[in-house]
């Protein structure tokens, strides 16, 4: 067995185990396999190994690679996520080759993918990214303007808001992680109530994917457990 499809069995082991402890089902939890820096044949071999969803951070190396994969391997059906930093310059290419944005966290980029996505794709899957600790990253909406940008992106037509998104601050601590997912989980339950139809909470990293699991996450965004550590990671 190559080192990417063990290390893909491990992760889906710890997943289904993490799930079975929350008394959750484990296919209610969605492996994405966050594969930035890595190359187009590191893609395909966890997708002969089975996985289907991929996460990307960098708009121009995921479309470079997207086209390698797609020579490399036409037959399997990939589903392609963006999870990074978003541009106003970037939002064309990316509503044009992803189906999920994880990172929206102003209207006048979700208007942007909205007018941008094309014609001949189904609408284009949001989640909102929120800012739950404060610290780390300064990306994402504050949660007090979640409720505003969740009314703006529902009336996009292009976009279908699935749900929502975090990357709390780095802590070692099994409980201080889980804060920032019980929090997240919050907006989520508020907004479920006040009548958005919400499926998705994309929360869980390789080092705090078993606290986001126990709080609900329904896709975890994996890469060092899957591809190994980066070794040019300025994200
Ligand atoms: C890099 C990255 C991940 C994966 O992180 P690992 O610690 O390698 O599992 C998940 N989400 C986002 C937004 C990332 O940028």
């Amino acid at each position: 067995m190559s080192r990417i499809s063990g290390n893909l069995q491990a992760v889906l082991r710890s997943i289904a185990l993490a799930a079975h402890q929350a008394r959750r089902e484990p296919a209610d939890v969605a492996l994405l396999a966050v594969s930035k820096t890595w190359s187009a044949e590191d893609i395909v071999e966890a997708a002969r190994a089975g996985q289907r969803a991929f996460g990307e951070n960098y708009e121009q190396e995921a479309v470079q690679k997207k086209e390698e994969v797609c020579r490399l391997a036409p037959d399997i059906p990939l589903e392609w996520h963006f999870i990074g930093p978003i541009q106003s310059n970037k939002t064309r290419a990316i509503a044009a080759h992803f189906d999920w944005v994880h990172t929206v966290d102003r209207e006048k980029i979700a208007r942007r993918l909205s007018e941008q996505r094309p014609a001949h794709l189904p609408p284009l899957n949001v989640c909102l990214q929120v800012n739950i600790s404060h610290q780390g990253t300064k990306n994402g909406v504050a949660p007090e303007g979640v409720l505003a940008l969740a009314n703006a992106v529902s009336a996009l037509p292009r976009l279908r808001l699935r749900g929502l998104m975090a990357i709390p601050a780095p802590e070692d601590d099994e409980e201080k992680q889980r804060a920032p997912f019980q929090q997240l989980k919050q907006c989520y339950t508020l907004l479920r109530e006040k009548g958005f139809r919400l499926d998705t909470l994309s929360m869980g990293m390789s080092a705090d994917m078993v606290p986001a699991i126990r709080e609900g996450a329904t896709i975890v965004r994996i890469g060092t457990a899957i591809f190994g550590a980066r070794n040019h990671d300025d994200t």
